[in-house]
């Protein structure tokens, strides 16, 4: 069965028709280039509706998705399992992986006594083996992109960037540029724009990250702003989190947190906004991009973005981790919080549907990607391989329809359920615990 989502997020039956690209009919001929894979394929599509196969094949040819159907034949077998887009995760620091868990107080204090000595640390050999282990933790959470940052040493750029081509994710990958309470300061926007000529590409992009405004003076949020016009590159920030931090920002600036990054000309169109639990009308006004970041936002106490306001906005929504002030690189959980806080906020929260849509193809939209976030021709083959009976317990009733099993995957999956993860059509290794329990550590 295939599906189509209306204009409100439910799925409803349309018939099955395996689809492809203007191009496959000529890739026909090199069936030995093509893989396919069989199982139970769920996606959101671009054009707003779902498809589910019950028993689809996604062929794949040089990473790429060239067409899904219902084919006799395939290469990997993974039926009964479920085929679902990896997700793309828009908002994770990369050295703070190591933090998750601790200090659930305000803010300012989490970062002055354990983020900034953590990151000041994150360098050389220490970068580069936390770095690696970033990425297979990621992936083994089903993440196959994401918006990065590193700390501020340029080396621990280099490292994420050559990692990210490694494993091929698509990602926004920046240091927090810092020069106030910073613990490093020097050459900091000439560093960025080097790093940017060295390693910005279509997959992996440079993000100009002012890492939020009262770690930056006047004059490099200017500078940062600069750069991104001048190399268009977009633009990562923190926005609106915390009361205490938007107090001090009116304080120091005299003026609203937006109107900062507005004068410094760092409220472009792919300029992409974390949290956003304080806004104003005018603000919501002025952010196009948003990662959502529920989980981060209790454990600090920051508060609870105004979900009807958000979506009403226009802006585009999706999902951050924020590790690690979230507990994990798990989007499943984020999900969930997003569910459980804003099911009981005033207005509609988000459904089923609708989160594992920002969780995907929401991500990808917000990132600029058009080539990741679905099961469609022409897109990379990122997805996840789900364990059938981990999603769908036993003794589950035969009629359920697609809405049921999305409801299910948000509200059942997470990492134990994922049986393995593939990008570009390149199956990802196992999770970090798994090799440590099969190859002792020396
Ligand atoms: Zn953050």
């Amino acid at each position: 069965m295939a599906g189509d989502a209306g204009a409100g997020g439910r799925i409803v039956p349309r018939m099955a028709s395996p689809f492809e690209s203007e191009q496959t009919a000529s890739k026909r001929g090199t069936i030995g280039a093509v893989t396919v894979f069989r199982g139970h394929i769920l996606s959101p599509l671009s054009n707003g509706g779902w498809i589910e196969l019950r028993d689809g094949t996604l062929e794949v040819e040089d990473g790429v998705i060239v067409s899904v159907g219902s084919a006799e034949k395939h290469d990997v077998d993974l039926r009964p399992n479920l085929i679902i887009p990896g997700f793309v995760d828009t908002h994770a620091h990369v050295p703070q992986l190591a933090i998750c868990g601790v200090h659930p107080d305000g803010l300012l204090s989490w970062l002055r006594k354990w983020v900034y000595p953590l990151e000041a640390e994150f360098q050389g050999g220490r970068a580069r083996e936390l770095t690696k282990w970033f990425f297979r933790e990621m992936l083994a959470n089903g993440t196959t992109s994401a918006a990065l940052l590193t700390s501020a040493w340029p080396e621990s750029v280099d490292i994420c960037f050559e990692l990210a081509r490694e494993y091929g994710v698509h990602a926004w990958i920046g240091p927090p540029l810092m020069d106030i309470g910073a613990y490093r300061r020097a050459r900091v926007l000439e560093e960025a724009e080097e790093l940017a000529r060295r390693w910005d590409s279509k997959r992996q992009r440079f993000a100009v990250t002012p890492r939020f405004a009262l770690s930056c003076s006047e004059e490099l949020l200017q500078g940062a702003g600069d750069l991104a016009r001048a190399l268009d590159l977009p633009v990562q920030t923190h926005l609106n989190e915390n009361p205490d931090e938007i107090r001090e920002v009116r304080h120091r600036f005299r003026r609203s947190y937006i109107e900062v990054y507005e004068d410094a000309g760092l409220v472009r169109p792919n300029s992409l906004f974390a949290h956003c639990v304080w806004m104003g009308k005018r603000d919501w006004k002025k952010v196009r991009r948003v990662s959502h970041c529920p989980g981060s936002n209790l454990f600090l106490k920051s508060g609870i973005m105004d979900w009807p306001a958000a979506t009403n906005s226009g802006a585009l929504i999706s999902l951050g981790s924020d590790v690690g002030a979230g507990p994990d690189l798990s989007i499943y959980r984020v999900m969930r919080q997003a569910w459980s806080i804003h099911a009981t906020q005033k207005g509609q929260g988000p459904g089923p549907e609708e989160l594992l849509r920002m969780a995907t193809l929401g991500g990808a939209e917000a990132l600029g990607f058009q080539d990741i976030g679905s099961l469609e021709p022409g897109r990379s083959a990122d997805f996840q391989v789900l364990d059938w009976n981990r999603i769908v317990p036993p003794g589950a009733p035969p009629a359920e329809s697609a809405h049921d099993l999305v409801s299910r995957i948000v509200h059942r999956g997470d990492r134990s359920a994922i049986r393995h993860v593939y990008v570009s059509g390149k199956l990802m290794p196992p999770p970090p615990e798994t090799e440590r329990r099969t190859r002792p550590v020396p």
